[in-house]
């Protein structure tokens, strides 16, 4: 929580965006380890609906909420947020970022990324204007070596911060998370081969995908 100018508490909130086809503990163990380095109160994961940088997920939406929805049933830190899948076309950051700091004007957004999504924000829309709108946390593993292309490591230094800070938005952290070799493609692999992904992702969703046949080619 950070309290405002006018002593109100405003709630600090990171948004971890993704396919999530399907969502797994890679995911939901590093969000854990950022809302406990931040302090924040509520982590919102928001499955994309269109990626427009990527191949299509092979889930179809409705699909990937509703394993997101099982996945952290029980678990009140996670809020599954379902704005992209609401809107029509790509799904944008910007757009979900400006939706989200309209409807929470007063507090600290933090906006999760893998290195792997860092390393190419400047293809995104509008992406120099991210940072008006939210921190950006990278999410790195341990001893895991980045090089950037020399433009986003000007962008990445000039804003760069290492003290925890109680502004809305615009400064970027590297945190390191627990190192979990754990990747969606991997999964739907498993699922596809009939390997047993047990201890990957939740069982209610490993439960979920089998009943429903998901993954299977
Ligand atoms: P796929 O294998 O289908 O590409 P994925 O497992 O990488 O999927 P996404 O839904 O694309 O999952 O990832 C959403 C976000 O979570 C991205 O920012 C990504 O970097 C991050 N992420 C994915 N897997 C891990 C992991 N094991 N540890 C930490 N972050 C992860």
């Amino acid at each position: 929580m950070v309290r405002s100018a006018n002593n109100s508490v405003a709630m600090s909130i990171g948004i971890l965006g993704g396919t999530f086809d399907p969502i797994h503990y890679g995911h939901l163990r590093s969000a854990v380890d950022v809302a406990e380095h931040f302090h924040l109160d509520q982590i919102r994961l928001i499955p994309s609906a269109r990626p427009p940088h990527r191949q299509q997920p092979q889930a179809t939406p409705a699909q990937r909420l509703a394993l997101c929805q099982l996945a952290v049933a029980d678990n009140d830190l996670f809020v599954v947020d379902e704005r992209e899948l609401q809107r029509q076309g790509a799904s944008y950051t910007i757009d979900t970022l400006l939706s989200l700091r309209q409807e929470f004007p007063q507090c600290p957004l933090y906006l999760l990324l893998g290195t792997d999504a860092f390393l190419y924000m400047q293809t995104w829309h509008r992406w120099n204007e991210l940072l008006d709108l939210t921190h950006i946390v990278v999410m790195q593993r341990s001893g895991e070596n980045i090089t950037m292309p020399e433009s986003l490591a000007e962008w990445y230094q000039r804003h760069l911060s290492t003290k925890v800070a109680h502004s809305l938005a615009g400064s970027i952290w590297p945190i390191t998370v627990s190192q979990l070799e754990i990747s969606a493609t991997d999964i739907r692999s498993k699922f596809a081969q009939g390997d047993n992904p047990q201890f990957l992702l939740p069982e209610s969703v490993i439960q979920s995908i089998q009943q429903q046949g998901l993954y299977q080619q």
